[in-house]
């Protein structure tokens, strides 16, 4: 099972897809915009996304540029364009497949499977480990000593955020900057609360840490404790 994004304006296209996915075993999601689907893209860090090249806000191409500087995710072109010349230009852009309108379900999904498939052989590894805590980047999945652990979204990229430079004291002004994706605002709370609620579910607490240890006025760092 993977998760797809589908990222399609005409919404017979986008439910035949998301029905020939969805049938295949896939966690499916779509947007009909470019802006919403870039934002999907990093939200849901998905293992596929079917990427239509005439969407309403922005060329499906200068998506495919957005998406790329942004995430390794395997991109599959769905185009009305069957124009050779396009279709090479936007594999070099950095398309990993194209499928040409009107779609096949089997066909999509085949496809999909494929360069799922190829990231896993090819791709970088997805998974955190530190200590007892493993992160699955990909599916969000975080388990603790064996047992999943149940975070909600900014829980989930605040610790991925900190394994991922485990043993490093961690500013929080970067956290602000990676994390929220806003300015530090000095007096903001945000960053204590998650804390403790990460605290919470990591079975530890601030006085007596395992894991997560705060240098006041520095940062925040997680480290191995094993
Ligand atoms: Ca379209």
């Amino acid at each position: 099972m993977a998760s797809v994004f589908v990222i399609e304006d005409e919404h017979q296209i986008r439910d035949l897809a998301v029905r020939a996915l969805s049938n295949a075993g896939h966690i499916v999601w779509a947007e009909a915009t470019a802006m919403a689907g870039l934002q999907g893209v990093i939200d849901n860090a998905p293992d596929a996304v079917v990427l239509d090249l005439g969407l309403p806000d922005l060329d499906g191409s200068d998506l495919l540029r957005m998406i790329r500087s942004v995430s390794d995710v395997p991109v599959i072109i769905a185009t009305a364009r069957d124009d050779d010349e396009e279709i090479v230009r936007l594999l070099d852009a950095g398309a990993d497949d194209y499928v040409v309108k009107p779609l096949s379900g089997a066909e999509l999904e085949a496809r999909v499977r494929a360069v799922i498939r190829r990231a896993e052989v090819t791709g970088p590894s997805h998974c955190l480990e530190v200590g007892g805590i493993r992160i699955d980047l990909r599916s969000r999945i975080v388990e603790l000593d064996g047992e999943p652990v149940t975070l909600n979204r900014k829980e989930f990229d605040l610790l991925a955020h900190l394994a991922a430079r485990a043993g490093e004291v961690v500013s929080r002004q970067e956290l602000y900057a990676e994390v929220w994706r806003q300015p530090y605002g000095g007096a903001d709370k945000t960053i204590d609360v998650h804390l403790s609620w990460l605290r919470r579910k990591l079975g530890e607490t601030a006085a007596e840490p395992h894991y997560l240890h705060t240098i006041r006025g520095v940062g925040v760092k997680l480290i191995d404790p094993t």
